[in-house]
């Protein structure tokens, strides 16, 4: 059967954005009027808004546009954040839940707005299909215990005006096509996109807006200057109005006070050679988007080149991508033993950022405004809460994740988060427990 090439299934379905940059030898600006640091969904979103209103912008990407989570990620929108919805209701009461909700359903809505084949959406704007398959997503428990932990999910979320339906054992089975859960939670919102055709279709829509994108960039540092703030970059010196930065996971040390307040988590995923369409079918059902509720959770779904695109999490301890791979492959074929002879072609792996209470932030730090934390959410939410920063910047109105309070992680951590194995063993025991 061979082993994987470690490299990204989704990559080899969409055009390379690298062809959109200038090319290196071009002088950088001396000024302009944003400086966005970040070649992924929030800095392509962020530098396409604050284009819309005129202004020149400059995008620098300190690697490949590729190199972030946002080419290489599962592809799922759905409703919902890193912290569980029972979480926020505990602290925001239900009427702040609420709020909470909406904004995630609005992050949703506003990707299938620019996934439509209107003549707005990118499709029609840049020769670029993402995509789009509005097929909801199915959150699958392992035991009893979290079948009935889902059963109260239902009903708050049901009560937060999210359109969901319960399935007992038998139905998962059959609409999973996996014998292997006691229960599932469908969200009938959302869908799936292909990410790095999103990520190419947000980059050509920027570029056509007027933005200058530039790869190969490293941002040093800012500085607030006499009546403008200065970035400095590996290949000189810009003097701009406005800064967004959207490093997310990959922050360096050009931001450490971001990196103070974020961890930064890895995940993994493999693909599935091109499946026979019976085959496809009868493992990917209707082709929901699909997660289970461990802590070291699985996420799968069907790609629209015809393969299992499967992610997940093995381990907090560094580890080998052939290892990793191994693990996930045996997670997928356990979950569908039809696919036992099945060959496994690609894996790869990203980095994305979680923040303590699993919520995402906006937030002016130094002069830079940031978005960042929005974990396993961040297709949709990332590429909403850009805009929603960028017009808070030019006057609009405060975005619900910047009116939080965003304190740095209350222990000595400067980035590198040498907790998390530690950590990954209480989530490991956790896991244990729900499924005795
Ligand atoms: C394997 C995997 C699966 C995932 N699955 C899903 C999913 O199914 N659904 C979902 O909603 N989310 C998912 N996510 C999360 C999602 O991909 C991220 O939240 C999102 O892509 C983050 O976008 P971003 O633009 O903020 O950051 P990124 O796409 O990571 O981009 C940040 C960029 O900043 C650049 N950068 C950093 N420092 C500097 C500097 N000093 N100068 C210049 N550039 C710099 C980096 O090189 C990088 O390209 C997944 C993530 C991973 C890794």
């Amino acid at each position: 059967m061979g082993e994987p090439t470690y490299s990204v299934a989704w990559h080899g379905d969409a055009p390379d954005p690298s062809a959109l940059c200038a090319p290196a030898s071009k002088p950088l600006p001396e000024r302009v009027d944003w400086v966005v640091i970040g070649g992924g969904y929030a800095g392509l979103a962020a530098a396409r808004r604050a284009a819309a209103s005129g202004a020149r912008v400059l995008l620098l990407e300190r690697g490949g546009l590729r190199d972030g989570a946002s080419s290489r990620n599962g592809g799922m929108v759905h409703v919902g954040f890193g912290a569980a919805t029972s979480a926020l209701v505990r602290d925001f009461g239900h009427e702040g839940a609420r709020e909470w909700i909406d904004l995630s359903r609005a992050a949703v809505r506003r990707i299938a707005e620019l996934c439509s084949a209107e003549s707005t959406g990118l499709a029609a704007v840049t020769g670029v299909d993402p995509q789009w398959s509005p097929t909801g997503h199915l959150e699958l428990a392992r035991a009893p215990r979290g079948a009935a932990a889902l059963e109260v999910e239902a009903e708050l979320r049901s009560s937060l005006g999210i359109p969901v339906r319960l399935h007992d054992r038998t139905h998962t089975s059959e609409i999973a096509c996996s014998d292997r859960f006691a229960g599932s939670l469908a969200v009938l919102e959302g869908g799936g996109v292909q990410p790095a055709r999103f990520h190419a279709a947000l980059a050509t829509a920027a570029v056509a807006s007027g933005v200058d994108l530039r790869e190969n960039v490293r941002v040093r540092g800012v500085l607030r200057g006499a009546g403008a703030m200065i970035v400095e970059t590996t290949a000189g010196r810009i003097r701009t109005e406005h800064v967004f930065a959207g490093v997310n996971g990959l922050a360096d040390e050009a931001f450490p006070s971001l990196r103070r307040r974020l961890i930064p988590v890895g995940s993994y995923m493999i693909a599935t050679e091109r499946l026979d369409p019976a085959l496809l079918a009868a493992t990917a059902g209707a082709g929901e988007m699909r997660f289970d509720t461990r802590n070291f959770l699985s996420y799968w779904r069907p790609t629209p080149d015809g393969r299992i695109a499967f992610g997940g999490r093995t381990s907090f301890w560094p580890d080998s991508i052939a290892r990793i791979a191994a693990a996930l492959t045996a997670r997928l074929k356990e979950i569908h033993p039809q696919l036992s002879a099945t060959s496994i072609t690609h894996a790869w792996g990203g980095r994305l950022a979680f923040t303590l209470d699993r919520l995402p932030r906006v937030a002016r730090i130094d002069g830079v405004t940031h978005v960042a934390g929005c974990a396993g959410s961040g297709v949709a939410l990332m590429t909403h809460l850009a805009e929603q920063a960028i017009d808070w910047d030019l006057g609009g109105d405060t975005p619900l994740p910047a009116r939080r309070a965003w304190s740095p992680i209350p222990i000595p951590y400067e980035g590198r988060p040498w907790f998390l194995p530690l950590a990954g063993i209480g989530f490991a025991m956790q896991d244990r427990w729900e499924e005795r």
